[in-house]
């Protein structure tokens, strides 16, 4: 039998690991702090750890450390992106932000994405794998090992859909978000979403308090079909209802993103329709100028008419921001990441 990744272990389930080898509970509590809070490499690192214990983790278990291939600063924000390799050779991007709240670290969720947004670089070419709970965690402790810097928020919008890799992705949150380990409030973690439905129901009933963000880009049903495919199978009825779900259910404004395309989606019309269907709700549309991708098949809205829809929904009672542009001439900014793969692989795209 294979050695075993440590750290995907929740610390109830490394407690009851630690007991199966004969060793007391507590240990699990001092190892846990050491992979998630102190972010060690090496079980030699755990000074208070006996050296007969450390030996007998060492036989059965291994500490998981992916490694930075590649790292990219933008020129005009000090946004870096990283490409992070993980066991296999597949490779996920990474993009650390610095905003006046805070270091931020927005973190993929799967190899590639199968969701098919017609605007995104991350679905270009398929999807490969989701990410465990410990690749998705990993790639906060891997860049802040190597920025030497501490993560206080994050968001999961990144490559590949969290609500299709919902068990990692609700594991993850709750290992990052404990008190033993990186202990990032659950309110400074953000979950983007293109709208799987039940899953959105699902995650109202997990009294996790992260922030939502709904990928809407459209305000019909059409629309939303001719550059999302997942607006075939749930409405946006459906999804405003499972929206109105779980902001009963936890109190929390949720968010939506809205890309503008040129000609597609930023006419007064568009604007008057997503005030209609936000009417009421607690809810805060952030605006993206979509990024463009070299698949180039949309064109970024101009500032004047962002600025007008912005001030559109503002006046009409609907709190209404534009996103900053952060990491583009590093392709690192909204739906400009994609899947990467380091080793011969069949159907791999060489670095
Ligand atoms: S926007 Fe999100 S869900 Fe849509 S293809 Fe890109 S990564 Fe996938």
């Amino acid at each position: 039998m294979g050695k075993i990744n440590i750290n995907e272990f929740t610390l109830e389930e490394l407690e009851e690991y630690i007991e199966s080898i004969g060793e007391k509970k507590f240990h699990a509590k001092q190892i846990f702090k050491w992979i998630h809070k102190i972010g060690v490499v090496s079980f030699d690192e755990m000074t208070d750890i006996s050296k007969k214990l450390r030996d007998k983790l060492k036989e059965s278990t291994y500490i998981l450390n992916m490694e930075i291939i590649k790292c990219q600063s933008s020129k005009k924000d000090g946004t870096m992106k990283f490409l992070i390799k993980l066991l296999d050779g597949c490779a996920i991007e990474s993009v650390f932000m610095v905003y006046n709240h805070g270091n931020t670290l927005c973190v993929s969720t799967q190899v590639g994405c199968k969701m098919g947004c017609k605007f995104c670089a991350s679905t270009k070419d398929g999807f490969e794998r989701s990410l465990s709970a410990s690749e998705i965690e990993g790639q906060i402790l891997t860049v802040e090992r190597y920025t030497n810097k501490k993560i206080s928020n994050v968001v999961y919008m990144g490559i590949g859909e969290p609500l299709d890799n919902y068990d990692n992705v609700v594991k993850s949150i709750r290992i990052i978000n404990h008190p033993f380990g990186l202990n990032i409030g659950a309110r400074h973690i953000s979950l983007s979403t293109c709208g799987i439905v039940p899953n959105i129901y699902r995650l109202a009933d997990e009294n996790i308090q992260c922030t939502l963000s709904i990928s809407l880009h459209a305000t019909t049903d059409e629309k939303r079909q001719s550059i999302m495919p997942i607006a075939n199978r749930y409405n946006i009825e459906e999804l405003l209802n499972a929206c109105k779900d779980y902001i009963k259910k936890t109190g929390r404004r949720i968010s939506f993103e809205y890309a503008l395309i040129s000609g597609k989606n930023d006419s007064y019309e568009d604007a008057m329709e997503l005030v209609r269907l936000l009417r009421g709700m607690i809810a805060h549309v952030n605006l993206i100028p979509v990024n463009e991708i070299k698949e180039k098949e949309y064109k970024k809205a101009n500032e004047r008419s962002i600025e007008k829809f912005m001030n559109t929904l503002n006046s009409c009672g609907i709190v209404t921001t534009v996103r900053r542009e952060l990491g583009s001439d590093i392709d690192a900014a909204c739906g400009q990441l994609r899947k990467k793969y380091i080793d011969n692989k069949k159907d791999c795209q060489k670095l």
